[in-house]
C-alpha cells in the first residue's frame, strides 16, 4: 500500500510517500481500504518532534479516515466488507489500515468520504470539550472561540443540536460566513477590536456560560472576563504563554479546564463514539470539508492547517 511516513522529525518535507507492507485484520479488527485522511493540527506538531508524546521512527502520520470495509478479523460482526466507514483514532495517512472494530463506524450514505474523514479527532474534541469538561446545558450560552476551522464548526453544530444559544468566532469574512450557515446564532470577528464588548451585549452583560478555546495563549484573560457566573473555560488549543489574572475566576466561581482528547477513559470514548454516530446518522453533524489533498502532497496539508483563515477541515485523498 501507499503511506505518508515520517524517518525523521522535522519540517513538513520529512513526510515521504512510501511503497509498505498491507496489514491484515487481526483478531477484533477491520481492514479499511482508506478513501480520505483528516488532516489535524496536532499531526504537524507530532511530525516536528515538539510533542509530549512522540511515536517511534518511522511511523505513519494521522488519526482519522474513512473508506470501506475490505476484510474484517476474527470476532468482527458488526461490520461487513464493502461497508462505507469512518475510523476514530486508528487511521493515518494511508491508503489501508486495520483497525479496532470499536473505532469503526458505518458512514451514512449522505457523507463523502472527506466528511468522514473530519469526524474523529475535530468531532471528539468538540463533544469532550462541550459535555464532558464543560458540561454544556439547553438553554445556556456557548462561546466557541475559533469556530471556523475543524473542532469550531463541529462545536457550533453540537452546540445547537443540544439547544445552546451558540456565538462563534472568526477570523475572515469567509469563515464567518461559514460559522453562520453552521447555526451558529451570533458571529463575531475575534481579529476586530471591539468583539468582547459585542459579546457582553449580545448576552445581557450576562457573559457565555461555556466557553471553548482554541488559542488559550491569545485569549485566556478575554476568557475570564467573558465567562458567566459559574461558567466554564475548556482550553482546547494553545500555542504559547500568556500572564492572566486569575482574580477574575473568583468573583464567578469561573473554572479552567485543560482538555486532552488522549485522556478519554474507555467508556468517555465509547459515549463519544455513540453520540457522534446518533449525530451523523440523524443529519444534526455534517462534517464540512474546506480543501483536499493528493496523499503525495501531504507537506501543503501541513503548511495549509497552520496558516490563518480556517475554512472547516483538511483532508488528504490516497
Ligand atoms: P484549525 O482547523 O486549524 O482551526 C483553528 C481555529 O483557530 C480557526 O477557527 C481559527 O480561526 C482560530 N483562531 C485563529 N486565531 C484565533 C484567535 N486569535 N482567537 C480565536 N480563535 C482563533 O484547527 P482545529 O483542528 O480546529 O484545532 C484547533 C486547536 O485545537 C488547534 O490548536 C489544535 O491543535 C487544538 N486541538 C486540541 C485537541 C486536544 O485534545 N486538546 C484536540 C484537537 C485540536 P481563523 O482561521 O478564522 O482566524
Amino acid at each position: 500500500m501507499k503511506a505518508i511516513r515520517v524517518h525523521k522529525f522535522g519540517g513538513p518535507e520529512v513526510l515521504q510517500l512510501d511503497d509498505v507492507a498491507d496489514p491484515k485484520a487481526g483478531p477484533g479488527q477491520v481492514l479499511v481500504e482508506i478513501k480520505a485522511a483528516g488532516v489535524n493540527p496536532v499531526d504537524t506538531y507530532v511530525r516536528s518532534g515538539n510533542y509530549a508524546i512522540l511515536p517511534q521512527l518511522p511511523y505513519v502520520p494521522g488519526a482519522d479516515g474513512a473508506g470501506v470495509v475490505k476484510a474484517v478479523g476474527d470476532g468482527v460482526t458488526r461490520l461487513r466488507p464493502g461497508e462505507r466507514v469512518w475510523v476514530a483514532r486508528q487511521a493515518g495517512y494511508a491508503s489501508l489500515v486495520a483497525a479496532e472494530a470499536a473505532m469503526v463506524h458505518p458512514l451514512p450514505a449522505a457523507l463523502s468520504f472527506g466528511q468522514g474523514a473530519a469526524v474523529g479527532v475535530p468531532y471528539g474534541t468538540a463533544y469532550r470539550g462541550l459535555h464532558h469538561k464543560g458540561h454544556g446545558q439547553p438553554g445556556e450560552t456557548l462561546l466557541v472561540h475559533g469556530a471556523s476551522g475543524g473542532v469550531g464548526i463541529a462545536a457550533v453544530q453540537l452546540g445547537v443540536a443540544h439547544g445552546m444559544t451558540v456565538i462563534g468566532t472568526g477570523g475572515t469574512e469567509r469563515g464567518r460566513k461559514l460559522v453562520a450557515e453552521q447555526g451558529a446564532h451570533h458571529v463575531l470577528d475575534h481579529t476586530s477590536a471591539d468583539y468582547t464588548k459585542r459579546l457582553m451585549e449580545i448576552t445581557g452583560n450576562r457573559g457565555a456560560d461555556v466557553i471553548l478555546e482554541m488559542l488559550a495563549n491569545v485569549n485566556l484573560q478575554k476568557d475570564i472576563d467573558l465567562v458567566a457566573r459559574f461558567g466554564r473555560i475548556v482550553v482546547i488549543g494553545n500555542r504559547g504563554t500568556i500572564e492572566i489574572n486569575p482574580r477574575g475566576t473568583m468573583g464567578k466561581d469561573a473554572s479552567i479546564h485543560g482538555l486532552s482528547l488522549w485522556n478519554a477513559t474507555p467508556a468517555e470514548v465509547a459515549s463519544i463514539m455513540a453520540a457522534l454516530s446518533a449525530g451523523l446518522a440523524n443529519g444534526t453533524l455534517k462534517p464540512v470539508v474546506g480543501r483536499e489533498f493528493p496523499l503525495a502532497q501531504a507537506a501543503a496539508a501541513h503548511q495549509a492547517v497552520l496558516e490563518p483563515g480556517a475554512y472547516g477541515k483538511i483532508v488528504l485523498l490516497p
